[in-house]
């Protein structure tokens, strides 16, 4: 592929051990391609020489699906970041696997589109790992997720065959369908080099509301009744005391003693319909006990409200020396009683729990703190997310609503899965990439992978 596409001097190869798990990788070599011809080129190499590929966006998977354990080559897609196409007309976006998912959200909304995904990391994370790992975000709810957006791909297949799969067509039926096979397939199946994503046009107007709540669980009850009265908010995203206090503590601040819960919400729509829904959504959560329902008043403030929001993750880092991050899904109606019974399980194992996220999809993260250094945390830890898995399994729910498998959550999966389920999970890896070449050992349960 060419001298100047591959490092494999220890800086940088240390510089990519680790994604956002933390988990430490060791690789091999670095390739770090910009045309799909350079990557049809090292996975033709890769197979007749049986080297293992690690494709890898930015890194900011918390799961450790894109660090490569076991020497393997890591495939950096972050220098294919071209914008190809963005029409107004077939409402499509088509792009390369590096763009940022900010970046392309600036550029459509510029035209007056919208693409809805938007993880948190929606400023460091790219398209090509969204889709990659099926990501979800703070729009989910009334929008869906990157799965419901991605209309067409091209990848290169272990041994370099190119697939396309879908296309500009925004209703396709023929077929199985192949591109939600690749979405959420975490690098395990092909390596995506090309996407056709899907545009709507954006609502002309919107608007933030916050309401906090002096109980643990009025948030929850607040986004119930909040959707009871037909409010249908693009954003409702929850947090608890524990993360309350971190955000303050992060700016300097002291969290008031009287707010135990708070609700973020965001609608959007036309002027008129957005005014009337964030007063029917203020209503409602004033019924179910918020103490105080604040809307913005500028967009500078709803802006300021939302990266407070965003940078949950980074405020924790600064104030804890770790945590592990699981992002449990539960029915809805479920929802309150799960989160008090995942803290509970957490106390068991003297680990504070925090849960904060998408309370319209019963999507939370649950952050488990821990300091590595304490005699025994990394079993605590280790415990407490059991139990924390259980508890969703017992519920009917899911070990991750968005971020996936990697390497942290296989345990998780191999108790999720039934025979039938297993059995075709293992037979299409092997139909997709038959020597195992392909992110081996990630997103796949336990037993019988390797
Ligand atoms: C602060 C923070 C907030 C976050 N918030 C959210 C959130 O709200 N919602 C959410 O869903 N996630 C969230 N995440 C998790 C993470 O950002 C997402 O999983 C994201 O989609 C990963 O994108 P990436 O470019 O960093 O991919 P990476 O982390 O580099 O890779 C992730 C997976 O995708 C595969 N991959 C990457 N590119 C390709 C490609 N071109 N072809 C094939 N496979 C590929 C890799 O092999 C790996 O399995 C958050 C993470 C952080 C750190």
């Amino acid at each position: 592929v060419g001298e100047e596409c591959v490092f494999d001097d220890p800086a940088t190869l240390r510089a990519y051990a680790q994604d956002a798990s933390r988990l430490a990788g060791r690789p091999a070599a670095l390739v770090r391609p910009r045309r799909e011809e350079e990557v049809v080129r090292l996975l033709r190499f890769a197979q007749q020489a049986r080297v293992a590929v690690v494709p890898r966006g930015a890194g900011t998977s918390p799961t450790g699906s894109a660090t490569a354990p076991s020497g393997e080559v890591l495939l950096d897609l972050s220098r294919m970041r071209r914008i190809l196409d963005i029409s107004t007309t077939d409402l499509v976006a088509e792009v390369e696997p590096g763009v940022l998912t900010g970046e392309l959200q600036e550029r459509v909304e510029a035209l007056g589109l919208f693409y809805p995904p938007d993880p948190a990391s929606s400023r460091t994370s790219t398209i090509g790992g969204n889709i990659a790992t099926g990501a979800g975000g703070l729009r989910g709810f009334k929008y869906g997720v990157t799965r419901d957006y991605v209309l067409g791909l091209r990848a290169v297949l272990m041994g370099g065959e190119i697939l396309e799969v879908g296309g500009r067509a925004l209703k396709d039926v023929v077929g199985y369908d192949l591109v939600r096979l690749l979405v959420g397939s975490e690098g395990t199946l092909a390596v995506i080099t090309r996407a056709v994503l899907r545009l709507i046009p954006l609502p002309p107007a919107r608007a933030t509301l916050l309401a906090t709540f002096p109980t643990p669980l009025g948030a929850f009850l607040g986004a119930d009744r909040l959707l009871a009265s037909r409010v249908l908010p693009r954003a409702l995203e929850s947090l608890d005391r524990d993360v309350i206090e971190i955000v303050a503590a992060a700016r300097g601040l002291e969290a008031r003693p009287e707010e135990q819960s708070r609700l973020l919400v965001e609608c959007d729509g036309t002027r008129a319909s957005v005014e009337e829904e964030i007063a029917a959504a203020a209503q409602a959560l004033r019924e179910a006990g918020a103490a105080l329902v604040r809307i913005a008043s500028s967009p500078g403030e709803a802006q300021e409200l939302w990266q407070e929001r965003r940078s949950i993750s980074s405020s924790i880092l600064r104030l804890f020396p770790a945590k592990r991050s699981e992002d449990v899904g539960v029915p809805r109606g479920q929802l309150a009683e799960a989160v008090e019974e995942m803290k509970a399980a957490g106390r068991r194992h003297g680990i504070r729990v925090l849960a904060y996220g998408h309370a319209g999809d019963a999507n939370l993260h649950c952050n488990l703190l821990f300091d590595p250094a304490w005699p025994g945390a990394e079993e605590a830890v280790l415990a407490a997310a059991q139990e924390i898995h259980a508890i969703v399994r017992r519920r009917g729910g899911t070990a991750s609503g968005e971020h996936g498998v990697g390497l942290k959550k296989r345990a998780a999966m191999t108790a999720m899965l039934p025979p039938a389920s297993r059995r075709l999970h293992f037979g299409l890896k092997r139909l997709f990439d038959p020597h195992n070449l392909l992110n081996p050992g990630k997103a796949l349960p336990l037993e019988e992978a390797g």
